[in-house]
């Protein structure tokens, strides 16, 4: 069985939608569930009518709805020529729509509630699955619309909500299982579930990448599929870095690194349930799928030592730092830091003790690079490069409990020429002394 994620990007608009279909019919023969994001920034555009509705700018709230409401209909009205379909994915794209006007009207009432949030948020998702699930119908690929409400089952942190891996397996096995028995293809919302109430919990931003790896573990997957807008995960976020290179394989363990350090490409939490049963995670670019992209595993690639990708989060809460043992210490935490709900503190810890950092503006002043590859603290020569780095830009460089991770605090106004540098010299250079030397190019290591 494969688990597919579609992010927004790669489902916007008739093309995405076309070319996720075209992704899905050609994967066709296998057991396959299909995870399905909002389309394109529609979360992002709920969580503005939320904002607008607390500030008392209804009419903007309900001005941005109706624009949501154009863009799925006009959608509908691209893809689908059949009149039942068309009528019957129309209907209940209206009601959902309708829905939310309703939960408008409560959030005007009643003001802010966690609850309501997580439920305007989830119609993104809502709205998405129930256009591919008719459009996939009307090209005849026979497909069942699961909502994941039932599936994903979490605790009661509503808009960062904790699965329950327990309740979903057995939830998945009598709800998705049976679909994807019959022959059929189940397709089910990412980024959504509910509380053993009912209530609408969401897992946090860029969810459905987690999604997929939940279901993929409560359903014995052989291999989850990520499609996304970019060839795979990259040496660096190409939005800020150019001349950046596919990293072919990865660890569970790096890739979460790099995730939790920023890499917005996974959701942070995404590798924990995949690794727990060796399940493969392949990053593909649903605009070029000739791309072999990256394959995330157990082992990832061996044979390797070098620095293999930079991230990095813009503004850091010191008290962020201070945290910042991540994956192997603790995930609830952190992915509470990782959506910045951190208080602030001043002291960093690290292997080499605890370095003190100024506490004054301590919410924005900083970035924090992060340096992601097996074993690279154990690599004297990455240290001994670092230094001039500590010299020229008066980085801090902490060398934190993992040794697949190094990281640079600086000040936030020179981020992008420090990512820049250090993506030059650590992997740009090192990858063309690799192809000069027409070898596999291995870092000697120390231990
Ligand atoms: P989706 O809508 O498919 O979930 P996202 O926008 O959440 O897509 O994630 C893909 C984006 O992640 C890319 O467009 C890229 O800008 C960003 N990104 C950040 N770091 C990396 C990285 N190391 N490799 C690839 N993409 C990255
Ligand atoms: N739609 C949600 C978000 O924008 C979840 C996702 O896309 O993964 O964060
Ligand atoms: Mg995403």
């Amino acid at each position: 069985m494969k688990v597919m994620k579609f992010g927004g990007s790669s489902i916007a608009g008739v093309d995405g939608m076309n070319r996720t279909a075209e992704i899905i019919r050609s994967a066709l023969g296998e057991k396959l569930v299909i995870v399905i994001s909002a389309s394109g920034k529609t979360t992002r555009h709920l969580l503005k009518c939320y904002d607008d509705l607390l500030n008392k700018k209804s009419n903007n709230a309900f001005s941005r709805l109706n624009n949501i409401e154009e863009e799925h209909i006009m959608l509908i009205s691209n893809l689908i020529y059949d009149i039942c379909i068309f009528y019957n994915v129309s209907t209940r794209v209206n009601q959902l729509i309708k829905d939310i006007r309703s939960d408008f009207e409560k959030i005007i009432e009643d003001g802010d509630s966690r609850l309501l949030k997580a439920k305007i948020l989830s119609y993104g998702e809502l709205l998405s699955s129930e256009i591919l699930s008719a459009y996939l119908s009307y090209l005849n690929i026979g497909n069942k619309l699961v909502d994941a409400r039932n599936v994903i089952i979490t605790n009661e942190n509503h808009l960062n909500a904790a699965p329950d891996l327990e309740a979903i397996r057995s939830k998945a096995e009598s709800i998705i299982k049976p679909v994807v028995d019959s022959g059929a293809i189940a397709i089910a919302q990412g980024f959504i579930g509910s509380d053993k109430n009912g209530n609408t919990t969401l897992l946090g931003f860029e969810g459905s990448d987690y999604t997929a790896s939940i279901l993929a573990n409560a359903l014995d997957a052989n291999e989850i599929y990520i499609w996304t807008d970019v060839d795979g995960v990259l040496t660096a976020d190409p939005k800020f870095i150019d001349d950046t290179v596919i990293v072919e394989n990865l660890s569970y363990d790096e890739a979460s690194e790099l995730a939790f350090s920023g890499a917005k490409v996974l959701h942070p939490l995404t590798m924990q349930p995949a690794s727990i049963k060796n399940i493969p995670i392949f990053i593909r670019n649903s605009k070029n799928i000739s791309c072999k992209g990256t394959c995330i595993n157990r082992k990832g690639d061996i044979e390797s030592y070098a620095i293999k990708s930079i991230t990095f989060k813009d503004s850091v809460d010191l008290h962020e730092i201070k945290n910042f043992n991540l994956y192997n210490g603790n995930g609830k935490n952190n992915l509470e830091l990782y959506n910045g709900n951190g208080n602030g503190s001043s002291s960093i810890h690290s292997n080499g003790g605890s370095e003190k950092v100024s506490s004054d503006n301590h919410f924005i002043q900083y970035s924090l690079i992060t340096l992601v590859g097996k074993y690279i603290q154990k690599d004297p020569k990455i240290r001994k490069d670092l230094i001039a780095y500590k010299k020229k830009y008066n980085a801090k460089i902490i060398y934190p409990d993992s040794l697949n991770r190094i990281n640079i605090l600086i000040d936030k106004s020179i981020c992008c020429e420090v990512l820049t540098r250090l993506h030059e010299e650590f992997i740009k250079k090192v990858i063309s002394i690799s192809r000069n030397k027409k070898s596999d190019y291995k870092r000697v290591f120390a231990g």
